[in-house]
């Protein structure tokens, strides 16, 4: 036990070695350094806070152009985007869609929105997001195709899509997500709400699936305050998404009409102009998350207590949040690590709870999910600010 105790403090003072000790040091704060005051200021000096202006335009062109994908569409956040990007892939209620158990709720919960059911999939120690090899296995034994579409033979229910998330900006493995996706007619959202600035085998996320869903919550590499975004590769998508999300509003100076039922999904003004100041910062920030990435990769080689979290090796990551894994043996210790590091001025957190946890989904359809469970054991969040890696 002492000895375990002594292996907990080894991690906090590594830390304290490489982190400012004198204030709080929160999990990821918010940097405004560059226009961000001028650009905000200008929307409330024009009037134009609200839901269309110059700054919303931008943004979905600075976007699309930094991601490389055809179309970016702003909206009020990630869970939103999620909603609409589930929508155009055409899940219908009574479907099932494949999502990691082990994600931000948002995720599962889009799902619900779309009055279908989340079926939960196991992780893979490379990425900590869903295991492809292993969703394969599985498929086959519990899938069948039938009239060109995937059907769970256990539950009789058609399943129509799957969510691959980027956890902590570590990108999934896509090529194998989109083999198997082709494979068993699948269709690909993938939840880019971690992942702005990592990229793939050298393409930026969310150009992999039909359409992507991307947040810029205040917590997040940048930030609108809230916000979200829409991005598709396809033309027809990105439009339909412009068009649910303002509340299926037919352009006209004057008149009412609408065509479907919409939804008031818009990012405002104020917030994009503040995401269009935080898009010519990006850059910088990534490179000095990477730096401070590396740091900790450095003072944790070789550390008998935990392993640093790297990238996977066909990734370049935004390093979101940084991850330690406690060793397997000083799993049981994790609540002491946590209180150890809170207590010394260190946030740090558990990874989140796994879905299929949670009352609300408890019942849900999953396959065995051990990886996903053990990570959940031994995973803790270390501060990842951009200012730290200065
Ligand atoms: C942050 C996040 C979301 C939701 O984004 P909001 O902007 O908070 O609605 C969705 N999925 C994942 C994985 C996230 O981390």
């Amino acid at each position: 036990m002492m000895d375990e105790v002594n292996k907990l403090s080894n991690v906090l003072d590594t830390l304290q070695a490489v982190l400012p000790t004198e204030h709080f040091l929160p999990l990821h704060e918010p940097l405004f350094r560059g226009n961000e005051n001028k650009y905000v200021k200008e929307c409330i000096d024009t009037g134009w806070v609200s839901s269309v202006g110059k700054f919303v335009d931008r943004f979905e062109e600075d976007l699309a152009a930094y991601t490389g994908v055809k179309r970016a569409v702003a909206v009020a956040n990630g869970t939103s985007a999620l909603h609409i990007c589930l929508i155009l892939a055409g899940v219908k209620p009574e479907d099932e869609v494949l999502v990691p158990a082990l994600t931000f709720i948002a995720t599962a919960n889009a799902v619900v929105y779309c009055q279908a059911v989340p079926h939960f999939v196991d992780s893979c120690y490379e990425t900590l997001g869903l295991d492809p090899d292993k969703l394969r296995d599985y498929l086959r034994e519990i899938a069948e195709i039938k009239n060109g579409a995937c059907y769970n033979r256990k539950t009789g229910r058609r399943i129509s899509a799957v969510v691959p998330m980027h956890t902590f900006g570590h990108p999934v493995d896509m090529d194998k997500v989109n083999a198997l996706a082709e494979e068993y007619h699948l269709v690909v959202v993938e939840d880019c709400a971690e992942s702005i600035g990592s990229f793939y085998k050298g393409k930026h996320t969310g150009n992999f699936g039909l359409v992507s869903a991307m947040s810029f919550n205040g917590n997040k590499t940048i930030t609108t305050g809230g916000g979200g975004a829409v991005l598709t590769n396809d033309d027809d998508m990105g439009k339909l998404a412009k068009h649910l999300t303002t509340q299926a509003k037919i352009p006209h100076k004057w008149e009412f009409r609408h065509d479907m039922v919409g939804y008031n999904y818009r990012m405002p003004n104020i917030n994009a102009a503040l995401g269009c100041a935080q898009l010519e910062e990006l850059p910088e920030f990534l490179a000095k998350k990477r730096a401070l990435a590396e740091k900790y990769r450095k003072v944790f080689e070789g550390n008998e207590s935990v392993d640093f979290f790297i990238e996977p090796d066909f990734a370049k990551s935004n390093y979101w949040f940084n991850a330690l894994l406690l060793k397997p043996e000083l799993a049981h210790m994790r609540d002491r690590l946590l209180a150890l590091l809170n207590d010394s001025n260190i946030m740090s957190r558990p990874i989140w709870n796994l879905m299929y946890t949670l009352e609300m989904y408890k019942d849900c359809p999953r396959m065995e999910c051990s990886t996903a469970e053990d990570v959940g054991r031994r995973l803790v969040n270390i501060p990842s600010s951009v200012v730290l890696g200065e």
